[in-house]
């Protein structure tokens, strides 16, 4: 470990965090660092925890809401942007770009990472959550985690299992002392012209169904069809009739469209008119205008269908 001195020098005060957010809203950290190094980790939590100051970590921004006043305590951007293929494994860096992670699994002619083509966002961000499209998830090709345990002041390797994957979550998500530092994700050769048409197809789909607006991505998971079933059996054989259940869920956004909020705004912030599950900024948006319209949303839902939908955003300074 390096002297905490050093690690001091870098920590800047005010950093306005909107900017590093896809949202492009809310305030300012308290204390920011960005770490490359895993002695800079350690030492920026360690410092963190000795001064007794909040711990936050932000990967890519991109499925945050960050308060309106900002975040208490020292924010710690993963900045560990290691990108290497070796044979038909990549270690990734948990700081590095999840598409830049596919682009070079697809253009070496491995299959597996075809779906993250367009997702915006850390690698580290996207194995906390899980992050997947068109039925395929990052946990499809992990191998192995490298995290640092902020309680016992250790890194740990995770295999897969330890890791428990499920939708949009796993065990790093649920244990709040994990920090991902870097993985091993495993492929499959594939075949490069059958990969760049797959990318291609993906990210048409992206194009024309997806804002372009500032926004965090998704902002509810979406939901299982049995639940749905067993909430309300009259929706159930609307959604048969209408929008069959793939890989046994439905999505959120087609719901909110469904009850009419598509468009629904609070401020400058609203539901995408181009898909229900994204709130858009469009100009100055607060935090407080997406926790009102979010609310807005989910109290519709429940009186309507008697369906409570869960945030898949995460929310940082509340
Ligand atoms: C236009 C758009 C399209 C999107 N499409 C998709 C999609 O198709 N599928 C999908 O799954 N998601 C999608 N997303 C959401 C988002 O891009 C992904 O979930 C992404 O993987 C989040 O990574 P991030 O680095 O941005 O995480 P952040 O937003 O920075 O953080 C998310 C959470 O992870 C935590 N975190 C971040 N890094 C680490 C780390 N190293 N260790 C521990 N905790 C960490 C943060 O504290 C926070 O709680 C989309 C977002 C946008 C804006």
């Amino acid at each position: 470990m390096s002297d905490l001195i050093d690690i001091e020098t870098k920590i800047k005060k005010n950093i306005p965090l909107a900017p590093l957010t896809t949202f492009n809203i809310g305030g300012s950290a308290e204390l920011f660092v960005e770490v490359g190094s895993k002695d800079e980790l350690v030492d920026a939590i360690n410092l963190a925890q000795n001064k007794d100051l909040g711990i936050t970590i932000l990967g890519g921004g991109s499925n945050v809401l960050v308060a309106d006043t900002g975040i208490k305590g020292l924010v710690i951007k993963i900045n560990n942007k290691t990108l290497v293929l070796k044979g038909d494994r990549i270690e990734v860096g948990a700081g590095s770009k999840l598409i830049d992670t596919a682009r070079l699994a697809n253009n070496n002619g491995y299959t597996g990472l075809e779906w993250a083509s367009g997702i915006p966002g850390s690698a580290g961000g996207a194995i906390r959550g899980n992050a997947g499209a068109h039925g395929y998830y990052i946990a499809d090709v992990i191998e192995t985690i490298e995290c640092f345990d902020k309680i016992k002041n250790i890194f740990k390797i995770l295999s897969k299992k330890d890791c428990e994957f499920s939708y949009k979550d796993s065990y790093i998500k649920q244990n709040k002392s994990l920090v991902i530092w870097s993985a091993y994700l495993k492929l499959t050769r594939g075949n490069l012209v059958e990969i760049r048409n797959k990318v291609d197809s993906y990210i048409k789909i992206r194009e024309s169904s997806q804002p372009r607006l500032a926004s965090a991505g998704c902002v509810f998971k979406n939901l299982s069809f049995d639940d749905i079933q067993a909430t309300s059996d009259k929706l159930a054989k609307y959604i048969i009739k209408n929008n069959p259940p793939k890989n046994g869920k439905i999505g959120a956004g087609w719901l909110i469209d469904l009850i009419g909020l598509k468009g629904k705004r609070v401020g400058d912030v609203k539901v995408s008119l181009e898909h229900g599950n994204f709130i858009v900024n469009t100009g100055h948006g607060k935090a407080s205008d997406v926790i009102d319209l979010i609310k807005f949303i989910k109290k519709r839902m429940y009186d309507q269908f008697g369906i409570e939908l869960e945030e898949e955003i995460q929310y940082l300074g509340f």
